[in-house]
């Protein structure tokens, strides 16, 4: 099939290469010393990947323990209220645990073991990831230390105590600004110590080769399924997916399935308060070239050319970078990147709630914004976006700020 000139039929054999490059996306940009470990865990992915045995467990845990397959709904009294475009969403908030996250970390953890491995080393923002981790951990018996900065620590006092009930150790950094980036650092530092015991598990497909790559396959699932169960719920293809990005990883998933099909896709970055530098977090729209936390993407940066502060109403969608399979995909032209405010994430938020019974984590209302504005562009046809999580745990913050609308 060909897009734009493009040949997707070998695509994901041919993307990355083997050194991890989605075009001059992409690659490793680390120490030497966490050279050798990213080696190890390449081969050991390449081998236990074609492993039936790995690939049999995986799929009973997601059967038996995440609650997989997630089912497809169809939003008929919204669409109703629309005109004649049909929403459908797939339900990553029906996971365990909440999100899609947990489709990685699974994954990782399953590969920990298999390596042999004690321990799951990894950092985190809001704590959507460490919580993901910290129950894969807990599944499989190893041990798990999540650093988070102190602010972060603070501010995500619930998620926190997830992670320790869940058996994690959360480890605090108080360097620097004490948010996600020092915790980046303080998890790379302590994996370089501890690499012969641990493997790191990044929350997204970003750093180092084989991450990109290794969480957009674990993630893939999203879109294997929601290919199947669209075609056998409409007897069709949808016209467009929606997914929103962060890092990119449960829309990687969902994009993964449809890359090869005459389907249009978008990719929703949130916009926050609007188009100023440090007042959202769209950094493949507004982003440039560049090399942060191990590998080179499209992202927004200062006069210094450091990682710019971003900011959106979802906590997990303020990274200041994107996925390097992302910026390859922007562009070749084959995903479409657009953006959708704070404001108009809210009215979806409620809008979901109140229409179909389903209270959305507030970084997957971004899509469902972009989903409602599609369906009252196009006259006619289907649109299946990503509920990549439940609203849960932006309950209080929703009250608190915007109160009952
Ligand atoms: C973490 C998170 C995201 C953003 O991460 P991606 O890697 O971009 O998918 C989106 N939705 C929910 C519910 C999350 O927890």
């Amino acid at each position: 099939m060909k897009h734009n000139d493009f040949e997707f039929d070998n695509y994901f054999k041919n993307y990355p290469d083997k050194d991890g490059y989605f075009g001059k996306y992409g690659g490793s940009y680390i120490p030497e010393n966490l050279q050798k470990a990213m080696a190890e865990i390449t081969e050991a992915y390449f081998t236990i990947c074609k492993s039936s045995k790995f690939v049999s467990e995986l799929r009973r845990i997601r059967k038996e323990f995440q609650g997989r397959p997630t089912p497809i709904s169809h939003l008929e009294r919204l669409s109703n209220s629309l005109g004649n475009v049909q929403l459908y969403v797939k339900r990553e908030d029906l996971n365990h645990s909440g999100a899609h996250k947990l489709n990685h970390c699974m994954g990782e953890a399953l590969l920990a073991k298999y390596m042999g491995k004690k321990k799951v080393i990894a950092e985190t923002g809001a704590g959507q990831h460490g919580v993901a981790l910290a129950t894969a951990a807990a599944y499989f018996g190893l041990e798990c230390d999540i650093y988070m900065g102190s602010v972060d620590i603070k501010k995500q006092a619930p998620n926190v105590a997830r992670m320790k009930i869940l058996g994690a150790n959360v480890v605090e950094v108080t360097h620097g600004l004490a948010t996600l980036k020092e915790a980046v650092d303080a998890a790379f530092e302590a994996y370089s110590r501890e690499y012969k015991d641990a493997i790191y598990c990044i929350g997204s497909v970003l750093g180092p080769h084989p991450f990109p790559m290794m969480v957009r396959d674990f993630q893939s699932v999203i879109g294997v399924e929601a290919r199947e169960q669209f075609m056998s719920m409409t007897g069709e293809l949808p016209d467009a997916v929606v997914a929103c990005v962060g890092g990119g990883s449960n829309a990687m998933g969902l994009f993964s399935g449809f890359l090869n099909d005459p389907v249009d896709i978008y990719g929703i970055e949130p916009l926050g308060r609007g188009e100023k530098l440090g007042d959202h977090a769209a950094s493949l729209k507004y982003g440039t070239e560049g090399v942060m936390h191990g590998f080179n993407s499209i992202m927004l940066k200062d006069e210094k050319g450091e990682p710019a502060p971003v900011y959106s109403v979802a906590s997990g969608l303020d990274y200041p970078s994107s996925g390097p399979e992302h910026a390859f995909l922007q562009t070749i032209g084959r995903v479409k990147y657009d953006v959708i405010n704070d404001d108009e994430t809210i009215d979806a938020f409620f809008t979901l709630s109140r229409m179909e019974g389903i209270i959305p984590a507030i970084e997957s209302s971004h899509a469902v914004a972009y989903g409602i504005k599609l369906a009252k562009q196009m006259e006619r046809g289907s649109v299946l976006i990503n509920l990549s999580g439940r609203g849960d745990k932006d309950m209080d913050y929703i009250i608190e700020k915007y109160g009952i609308r």
